[in-house]
């Protein structure tokens, strides 16, 4: 039997068969037919929307590939306030969202009261919380959950240790990891995930990426191919690796058939229709952007950042259009992953059972 149609049986491959399915083509095909149909055997046709509010592009830390590093003299910072993101929330649950992701730079702009203060009032509009907040103390992680905060992403990016700390100044990988251990031990829905094609990034470490995710049993895992930034210390380097980043989305739904996978914005800014075709490659989520105005075009991760000149409304209506043409639903629940409600069964049995 292939490599393919065994990962597709077992959900299993090891460091080997992982590089040589990234290292070769031959395999493409038969992957991305594989997650598709695993995808929707594990969960279903529907495409989650979610509301991404960048509330602020504030950021402490210096990435060396990110362009809102604070290094960044060039761009213009904003930070919106409690009544501006409430409205913003507000007016994306109009337009149907059950999932408000609050996403900003890591700072402490926002007192945690103030943080705890805005998750609360969004769920009290009747919609889930998901927090991309960074790196936080337990007692914030633990504050925000207490306020009614869901679910928390916070990827990665690369589990090349050197690669890691070579990239992230004055951050520390092990810190990374208690953040994401802590966040799991909350009881948060809880996403990683990496960036791909980054310089000095191998087939071995992309692959020891994948075998992580597996080992660590998130919910929720993003793949977002490297952009680079100008004005960042990466801006020469090359980038744009769409197909491996696709391959990386199409393995992670062989690996974890249950988790939720986003189709990232930045896949759809190397190929126009970036989205759609991660969509038939294994992922089943999708995060427009529900801020407004010139906010759109501020939150500047990497350039070419598409439809910052469209409002959240067309955006909502725009993606929604194009999952439906390809035959494929807008799902009404609040887009728990499947991993995550089997989990939730799992303890209530085991509860049950030893009551
Ligand atoms: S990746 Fe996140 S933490 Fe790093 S500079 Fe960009 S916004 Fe800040």
């Amino acid at each position: 039997m292939d490599k393919i149609a065994q990962a597709a049986m077992t959900h299993d491959l090891d460091r080997e068969a992982l590089v040589e399915i990234l290292r070769s083509d031959r395999y493409d095909e038969a992957l991305f037919n594989a997650a598709d149909q695993i995808r929707e055997r594990y969960v279903g046709n529907d495409v989650h929307l979610k509301g991404l509010l960048e509330f602020s592009n504030i950021c402490t830390r210096t990435c060396y590939y990110c362009g809102l590093r604070a290094a960044n003299r060039s761009i213009k910072r904003y930070q919106l306030s409690v009544e501006e993101i409430l409205e913003f929330a507000k007016k994306a649950i109009e337009y149907g969202y059950k999932t408000i992701v609050l996403q900003s730079g890591e700072s402490n702009v926002y007192a945690c009261e103030t943080m705890c203060d805005i998750i609360a009032s969004i769920r009290a509009l009747g919609a889930t919380v998901t927090l991309s907040l960074g790196e936080k103390s337990e007692a914030e992680y633990r504050a925000y959950k207490e306020a009614g905060a869901n679910r928390y992403l916070l990827r990665i990016e690369t589990t090349d240790r050197e690669l890691y700390r070579s990239l992230h100044p004055r951050m520390s990988f092990e810190n990374r990891l208690n953040c994401l251990h802590t966040l799991q031990a909350l009881g948060y829905e809880t996403g990683s995930g990496s960036l791909v094609g980054l310089p000095q990034q191998s087939l071995t470490s992309l692959a020891n990426d994948l075998l992580f995710f597996k080992r660590s049993d998130f919910d929720m895992i993003g793949i977002g191919p490297f952009i680079p930034g100008e004005n960042t210390p990466l801006a020469q380097a090359k980038g744009g690796a769409f197909k491996t980043a696709l391959k990386m989305t199409a393995l992670v739904r062989l690996l974890l058939p249950k988790v939720n996978i986003p189709a990232t914005t930045a896949m759809e800014t190397l190929n126009p229709d970036g989205r759609a075709i991660a969509l038939r490659s294994g992922a089943n989520v999708v995060m427009p952007v529900i801020t407004e105005g010139e906010y759109r075009a501020l939150y500047r991760l990497y350039p070419g950042k598409v439809c910052i000149d469209d409002t959240p409304k067309q955006c909502r209506w725009c993606i929604s259009g194009k999952i439906i043409a390809m035959g494929r639903g807008i799902a009404s629940g609040n887009g728990d992953s499947e991993r995550f409600i089997a989990r939730q069964e799992e303890q209530r049995s085991f509860y049950d059972a030893n009551a």
